[in-house]
């Protein structure tokens, strides 16, 4: 801007001053031949007189160097002429200024000379005896005075130029000033110049309007972060060249890198087979799904092309755990293979005792032990079917169990009376203690689990041994506890009694009936009931098994 001003001052002064000397000079050209006709005319008077009282004669006194002096008769012939020879120059009777001076006693005119070739004022004036006398001189034109003048006039420009140059900078720089002081953070707090009022207003304008999209954006930006921190699948947001844009913790957590920063090639990430491939697929702008082995987790990634009008804008990949679910699926392969195993063996039996007992090799006298061989291992089928039955109702989730009042105190003395015939059978004391304590359970499942525990608190006791049953409430903590006096489970078998078809002792669980499904059922319903099953035992001394809820 400092630079602009100083240039338009510039020009306009050497505008300015070129117009000028123009000016002048057509003003001076004017006076000098106004200067010039007074000089032609009081030169003319003086030959006048010179000539009336000596006669031509004086006229041959005029140098050549002075101004042209021409003598002219009454008709118009040239009788003198100190610049040409008088004898062949042409009549000048239709000289105007001849003219003029015959008629009226002097004349002037200003004209190309024909003798001279040159811009020429001439000034006549009648002598007494008629003749005419004339003085001329050439007026120097406008060039030549200017070539006189070019050096004053070059002098002076380039005193002007540096002139205007020096004030216009200094000037400039005053106009300038304010303006570089202007404070844009809050343009109409300003006071400049007036001109520059509605700007301001305009750029404060701008700037709320730009604030409030910048807050707007902001606030969606940290709604979307919001959001995609809280999200437990990974989340990548990438441009049509495999650049991140946008990404969660939890992606970066699942592909186990620390940092990541936007800009950042998603493949720099993770160097999978898999990984790139999927990479590779969207964006080449197809869906892709795939299932990737990640440190332990099993990670399903469904990646997304994103097109906009018709064009490859780039790409979303979506990444969820799928551990649980894989684990489950295995643990359901399992399972399915361990229920076939289990079935087999007690139908195996039965279709064996079955053949020899139709092959007719029983002795009659044993035909009842054998009846009850099959009798057990059909008992055995049936509570067999019955615990998977039960499983997998809990498995599906889909039991429509509602939750109701329930006495904790009064289902255990149930469970413990419906138990009793076996536990005399097994010479073990039952014994419940504790007070009323209403809650809201699922009933049936609640049932279930206790009586699984009661139930094994009897069948893995020894005979003149005790199952006690305590309902409590401490505090938050409502708590159920069966302690047996049995054989006990040593300490590396405790954390895995809860699984599918775990048993400690393979053939006393079976010798008593056990399934291997009793405590599964009780920690997937405890689960269900949203308590926490646990466990205590010391081998020989017996046992301790606690559900708890924490209010
Ligand atoms: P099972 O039908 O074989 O009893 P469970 O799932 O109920 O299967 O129990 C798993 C295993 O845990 C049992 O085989 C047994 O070895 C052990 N167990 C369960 N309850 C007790 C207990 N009260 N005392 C000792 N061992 C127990």
């Amino acid at each position: 801007m400092t630079k602009k001003i100083l240039h338009s001052i510039w020009i306009v002064s050497s505008s300015v001053f070129l117009i000028g000397v123009v000016c002048i000079l057509a003003i001076l050209y004017q006076s000098f031949g106004t200067q010039l006709e007074g000089e032609l005319e009081k030169e003319a008077k003086y030959l006048a007189i010179a000539v009336e009282s000596v006669g031509q004669d004086a006229l041959e006194q005029v140098s050549k160097k002075n101004d042209r002096v021409t003598l002219v008769d009454e008709d118009g012939t040239v009788l003198y002429d100190n610049y040409a020879d008088e004898g062949a120059m042409e009549n000048h009777a239709d000289r105007q200024e001849i003219q003029d001076a015959l008629k009226n006693g002097s004349g002037k005119a200003t004209r190309q000379s024909d003798t001279l070739q040159q811009n020429t004022i001439y000034y006549a004036l009648r002598l007494s005896d008629g003749k005419v006398l004339r003085v001329s001189s050439n007026q120097d034109n406008v060039i030549s005075l200017l070539q006189d003048l070019v050096p004053a006039l070059v002098a002076i420009f380039v005193l002007i130029s540096v002139m205007s140059a020096f004030f216009a900078s200094k000037l400039s720089k005053k106009i300038v000033q304010p303006l570089n002081q202007l404070d844009l953070e809050k343009p109409e707090q300003n006071e400049v110049y007036d001109e520059v009022a509605p700007l301001l207003t305009k750029i404060s304008r701008q700037q709320s309007t730009i604030r409030e999209q910048l807050e707007m954006a902001r606030s969606q930006q940290e709604e979307f972060t919001l959001i995609t921190e809280h999200m437990e699948e990974g989340l990548f947001v990438m441009d049509a060249h495999g650049n991140l844009l946008s990404f969660n913790k939890s992606g970066l957590e699942m592909l186990g890198v620390q940092k990541a920063s936007v800009g950042q090639n998603v493949l720099e990430l993770n160097r999978s087979k898999i990984f790139m491939e999927t990479v590779e697929a969207v964006l080449g702008g197809n869906h892709h799904e795939a299932l990737m082995d990640l440190d332990g987790l099993s990670c399903q990634i469904i990646a997304n092309p994103v097109f906009d009008g018709g064009k490859k804008k780039g790409a979303v990949l979506l990444m969820i755990d799928s551990t649980e679910k894989v684990q489950l699926e295995q643990l359901r392969r399992e399972f399915t293979a361990n229920v076939s195993h289990e079935l087999k063996t007690p139908l195996t039996s039965i279709s064996g005792f079955a053949e020899i007992m139709r092959d007719g090799m029983v002795k009659p006298e044993d035909m009842k032990k054998f009846a009850d061989r099959i009798f057990q291992e059909a008992q055995r089928l049936i509570t067999l079917v019955s615990d998977v039955i039960k499983i997998s109702q809990l498995d599906e989730g889909g039991i429509p169990y509602e939750k109701e009042e329930a006495d904790l105190l009064e289902m255990a003395r149930d469970i413990l009376d419906r138990l009793r015939p076996e536990a005399e059978k097994m010479g073990v004391e039952l014994r419940l203690e504790g007070e009323t304590m209403i809650r809201e359970v699922e009933k049936p499942i609640l049932d279930e689990v206790l009586y699984n525990l009661c139930d094994n608190a009897i069948r893995y006791n020894k005979k003149g041994g005790n199952v006690q049953v305590k309902v409590q409430k401490e505090e938050n903590v409502t708590k159920i506890t069966v302690k047996d006096t049995g054989i006990g489970i040593p300490m590396a078998h405790q954390k895995r009694i809860f699984e599918r078809f775990y048993r400690v002792d393979k053939s006393h669980s079976k010798e008593i009936g056990g399934t291997g499904l009793g405590l599964s059922i009780v920690k997937h319903g405890a689960g269900y009931l949203g308590a926490e099953i646990s466990v205590e035992s010391l081998p020989g001394k017996g046992s301790t098994f606690t559900l708890k809820w924490e209010n």
